[in-house]
């Protein structure tokens, strides 16, 4: 598939903010112990997601004063909002589409209806809110309503991000026991997150393929020695009829 300008963008900004953020953890003491990791997070989302497009005077994202307990609130709730909201149960869909995305094959007694397709493509997500609201602030300020939207926002920008992505450039990595979801920013297929992840699942695949070679021989052999007893066995029983004619 030849990839726009827009979407090849949308891709490299979910990579970095998959890998930077949405598929990270923290708790809070940490992070806000750290405020240049702090910054580094924010300047990552706020490229990556909002694309700057955020009010700067948005006091959930820019807590007035800015201490770091209420900056890595802030960073938190976004992530969890994304991550429990939606993130999570979207990767789980994605990895179900793209295992069946291979060609249909009709159950018996339905041939000729493939095109129909049988595995559904289409999912009512539930996006979950951190607690049972979601908050959005709301000033009077100056005698006009003005609302941050910060929180509010995070989910229609992420559903941007995602919207129009080809199924074929989002992968998991091929290291079973890893499992992380990478982007393919390129036209080169990326198998496995990290050169690690691609030799630790080669060994596996050549220990499999030996094992497989270990099993057929000690079944070959089985039967090997299966037919060799079952030949002494009637070569004693004809022994035994020569015997017996003998007396
Ligand atoms: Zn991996």
């Amino acid at each position: 598939m030849k990839l726009t300008d827009d979407i090849k963008d949308k891709l490299e900004r979910l990579s970095v903010l998959s890998i930077e953020f949405l598929d990270r953890q923290w708790s809070h003491g940490a992070l806000a112990g750290n405020p240049g990791e702090m910054e580094r997070l924010r300047t990552i989302v706020w490229e990556n997601l909002w694309r700057g497009r955020i009010d700067p005077h948005d006091l959930d994202w820019n807590p007035d004063p800015p201490a770091p307990e209420l900056i890595a609130k802030g960073l938190l709730y976004i992530h969890e909002l994304l991550t429990r909201g939606i993130w999570e149960d979207f990767k789980k869909e994605l990895k179900y589409w793209k295992a069946t995305s291979g060609p249909t094959i009709a159950p018996p007694g339905f041939e000729g209806l493939e095109q129909y397709g049988f595995i559904s493509k289409d999912v009512n997500l539930k996006i979950k809110f951190p607690g049972e609201f979601m908050p959005v602030r709301c000033s009077v300020e100056g005698g006009t309503i003005h609302f941050f939207r910060s929180t509010v926002d995070a989910i229609p920008a992420f559903l941007d991000l995602l919207q129009g992505l080809p199924l074929d450039h989002l992968h998991f990595c091929g290291n079973v026991e890893c499992d992380r979801f990478i982007v393919q920013t390129t036209g080169h297929a990326r198998k496995f997150c990290s050169a690690k992840c691609q030799s630790v699942q080669f060994q596996r695949i050549k220990r499999d393929t030996d094992r497989e070679a270990f099993n057929r021989y000690h079944r070959e052999n089985y039967h090997q020695r299966k037919e060799l007893e079952k030949r002494q066995a009637l070569k004693k029983m004809k022994g035994g009829k020569a015997q017996g004619t003998n007396t």
